[in-house]
């Protein structure tokens, strides 16, 4: 049988409710404990890394999480991360871009409903999480709803309901059906172009993230100056929410935003685009507004999600920092 780890961080798969509301409150084992069916997949041992709702999670909790995993590699086949939902998906892309020459599964799960609440999705999320770090693929994954998802492209668009994570500009990896991973043929069709760098020596963790970024949504009326002050605050990257495929209000517009990026830019600042829509990405070329933004040295995010950006842009400056 293999051997996992289990890293717990908390969320709401193990809160309890408490006077203020729901909070973490059990630990892996009482997870485990509260899942039997789990026993046939895998051996389990547990490591309480912390208990936070993933709204208090931040870059550091990432570099302990890689740690974790890197202090614990040799002993384990696979791991799997139960986390709040909230943040999983910046924590998924964090660790799709941390780790590198992985050569084993890392699989994030939480859940909508916590392991003490009737009709909770936690087991089921359980259960594909451990069946897809003892029987999946190496490489770092988001699980829900029965769905693997490519870590750097899980977002969160349900609050509430449990298929609350979509792979977003990348086929599903695989979905669960009768206790057995099915991997989707769109995905290895995918993985064909977009092969990922294959693991060629021991684990390395990258683990400097520079902070100084922001994300920015633009909205009709958005006000250019806030741009400026966030470059005098000491912003260093700017990942902006753009409208559309990749449109920003340029000379035709009383909001024109376009003198603000060239001080952003010219103080260093990187300024990358995303859309506000949540599929299929940007594309630039398309309209004048965003082929002028191009020249304005605006870079297009592509097909990434705003969460794997932002992940992406710490670890480059906190690269180039180091
Ligand atoms: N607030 C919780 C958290 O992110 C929500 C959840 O886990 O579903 O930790």
């Amino acid at each position: 049988m293999k051997k996992i780890l289990l890293i717990a961080t908390g969320g709401t798969i193990a809160s309890v409710q408490t006077e203020d509301g729901m909070m973490p409150g059990l630990d892996g084992q009482g997870l485990i404990d509260r899942v039997p069916a789990l026993k046939a997949i895998c051996e389990i041992d547990t490591l309480e890394l912390m208990q936070l709702d993933s709204t208090n999670i931040q870059p550091e909790h990432w570099i302990d999480m890689a740690r974790t995993i890197k202090n614990n590699y040799d002993l384990y086949d696979g791991f799997v991360i139960s986390h709040g939902t909230d943040t999983m998906a910046y924590s998924s892309a964090a660790l799709y871009y941390m780790l590198e020459n992985l050569n084993k599964p890392v699989v994030l799960t939480g859940s909508q409903l916590s392991l003490t609440e009737d009709g909770t999705d936690a087991p089921d999320n359980l259960i594909t999480a451990f069946t897809a770090a003892s029987k999946g693929r190496p490489g770092v994954y988001l699980t829900f709803y029965g769905r693997l998802i490519q870590g750097n492209a899980a977002k969160k668009l349900y609050t509430e309901h449990f298929h609350a994570f979509h792979s977003i500009n990348v086929p599903e990896v695989a979905v669960l059906e009768q206790g057995e991973l099915k991997f989707n043929p769109d995905y290895e069709a995918y993985l064909k172009e977009h092969a990922p760098k294959p693991a060629t020596g021991d684990l390395i963790i990258h683990d400097q993230l520079s902070k100084k970024v922001v994300m920015i949504e633009l909205t009709p009326g958005f006000d250019k100056n806030y741009i400026k002050f966030l470059v005098e605050a000491g912003c260093q990257g700017i990942v902006l929410k753009v409208f559309g495929s990749g449109g920003i209000p340029g000379v035709e517009s009383p909001g024109n935003i376009l003198p603000c990026i060239d001080y952003a830019i010219s103080h260093g600042v990187q300024v990358v685009a995303t859309t506000q829509c949540v599929f299929d990405g940007t594309h630039m070329d398309r309209y004048e507004v965003g082929v002028t933004a191009l020249k304005h040295g605006v870079k297009s995010g592509g097909p990434l999600t705003s969460e794997a950006l932002i992940v992406k842009m710490m670890l480059e400056l906190g690269r180039k920092q180091a």
